[in-house]
């Protein structure tokens, strides 16, 4: 990747919307703008909104008015030369000013590329611009708070502490390793013990928070199953009415009407309502009931509909047994009505968590909510509580927390200073991995791969 090229890409989606904007960024960017606005004199104040003409290379045609932003290297988001064309939000237009960029000597952009140049120019660390792209991707609120935070520099800031902590350990143990010939003396060797184990503590704690960062990013896959005219499809809708989320989808899943993402608790749920699968034309049903069997597999929870109204029957002990693999809660519809019985023989299934509800009503909505949750909450979560929302970071953590307990065990075999040492400089190392400072190479390439173009 060559830094000193500039880059140019369209920052917002492809598509028709009212603005559109392109960026570029490296130390040229200022000299192709004149080009594209063939306005050889162009020196915009910093920071100061210019509304100018670009116009088409070829025969200096008016292409569109936009309006012209430069911000003066190092204060822009890359750190360089940054210039941003806010124009209409028009496919060809927008294309025509990327083209007439690439034109006049720019290179566009690859995924990630601005944060890369931010993080190269340290504009920030590897774990905000980490939350750059998690920001970006964000499901639901209590995901944009958690990136907002992490872009704050929050876990860096967490991070800092332990490093300090550290290298306070670190230094005694290299002077004691060049000065003294004996044993470092018992009651300092107890100290040192002591305060890696509650180091070891803090960075497991830490990393224990990604049992819920997980599901905050990530979110859960439930399908609906049931045999036909339990409910599914009613319950499906009501529960989409009350708590559809602001996002459409989970990466991976087609988004049609069978997959819908709604809001528990801060958690994005993906929805699979599997009804109308089964009961679909002979030729295409075998497929259908394919597809429910992998939406049961690769759920992290089954919800089993039953018709509470009516007797158990074969079909839907069915239901219950193809669904018994996977982690599953029951919902015994219809408490509507008349015939419904709460003390269905289900409600004694052993462990398995079984909800009266009314589709119809809504009645029982919550609890159904909160029984589909339960097996996931870890109970301490507090939305103001931080959590590390990646799986990178839970690992380096983990592993930061493993090679302080190994120092401890070596200290507490009283092993030598350099054994000790190789395990806290590691763990020095795996926290400097998540802000950047020793990340391998390969590492960060694959990071930014995951971004998108733009960004
Ligand atoms: P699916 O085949 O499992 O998706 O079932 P549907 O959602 O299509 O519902 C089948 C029938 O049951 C429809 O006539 C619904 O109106 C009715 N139904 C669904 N849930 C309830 C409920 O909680 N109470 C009552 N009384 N009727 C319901």
């Amino acid at each position: 990747m060559e830094v000193s090229d500039a880059i140019v890409a369209l920052s917002t989606p492809p598509g028709r919307s009212g603005i559109g904007l392109i960026r570029l960024s490296g130390a040229r960017s200022l000299e192709l703008v004149r080009n594209l606005l063939k306005d050889s004199d162009f020196s915009p104040e910093p920071r100061r909104a210019t509304l100018k003409a670009l116009r088409d290379p070829r025969d200096g045609q008016v292409l569109d008015q936009s309006l012209v932003t430069y911000f003066k290297a190092p204060f822009s988001f890359t750190g360089e030369d940054v210039v941003e064309i806010s124009c209409h939000g028009s496919p060809p237009l927008l294309l025509g000013v990327v083209d007439a960029l690439l034109f006049y000597g720019a290179r566009t952009a690859l995924p990630g590329e601005f944060t890369m140049r931010a993080l190269s120019n340290g504009r920030l660390n590897l774990a905000q611009a980490e939350a750059v792209r998690d920001m970006i991707e964000a499901q639901t609120h209590a995901a944009v708070r958690q990136a907002a935070r992490q872009l704050g520099g929050e876990l860096s800031s967490r991070l800092q502490p332990l490093k300090d902590s550290l290298i306070e350990i670190i230094v005694p143990l290299e002077s004691s390793l060049e000065f003294v010939e004996d044993d470092l003396p018992e009651d300092i060797t107890r100290d040192v013990a002591l305060k890696l184990s509650r180091l070891a503590a803090r960075a497991q704690e830490l990393a224990d928070t990604f049992d819920h960062g997980r599901l905050l990013k990530e979110g859960l896959r439930v399908t609906l199953v049931g045999r036909p005219n339990v409910g599914k499809s009613s319950l499906f809708n009501k529960l989409l009415l009350s708590e559809r989320a602001i996002v459409t989808d989970i990466p991976g899943t087609t988004r049609d009407t069978l997959n819908e993402v709604i809001n528990i608790q801060n958690v994005p749920v993906l929805i699979t309502d599997t009804a109308g699968v089964r009961a679909s034309a002979d030729a295409i049903e075998q497929l259908g009931i394919e597809r429910t069997r992998r939406a049961v597999v690769d759920a992290d929870l089954v919800l089993v509909v039953i018709d509470g109204s009516q007797p158990l029957t074969e079909e839907d002990r069915q239901v219950l047994d193809e669904a018994a693999n996977n982690r599953l809660v029951i919902a015994l519809n219809k408490s509507d009505l008349e015939s419904f019985r709460s003390d269905s023989p289900l409600q004694k299934a052993n462990g398995v968590k079984v909800v009266p509800v009314s589709a119809k009503t809504g009645t029982g909505l919550d609890s159904l909510r909160a029984a589909i949750m339960e097996p996931f909450s870890s109970g301490d979560f507090h939305e103001s509580s931080f959590v590390i929302t990646s799986a990178r970071h839970y690992d380096l953590l983990r592993r930061t927390a493993d090679s302080i307990n190994s120092a401890g065990h070596s200290l507490s075999k009283r092993s030598s200073e350099e054994i000790i040492l190789a395990d806290l400089y590691n763990a020095l190392r795996f926290l400097g991995e998540i802000t950047g400072e020793t990340t391998p190479e390969d590492v960060l390439t694959e990071i930014f791969s995951t971004f998108c173009i733009g960004k």
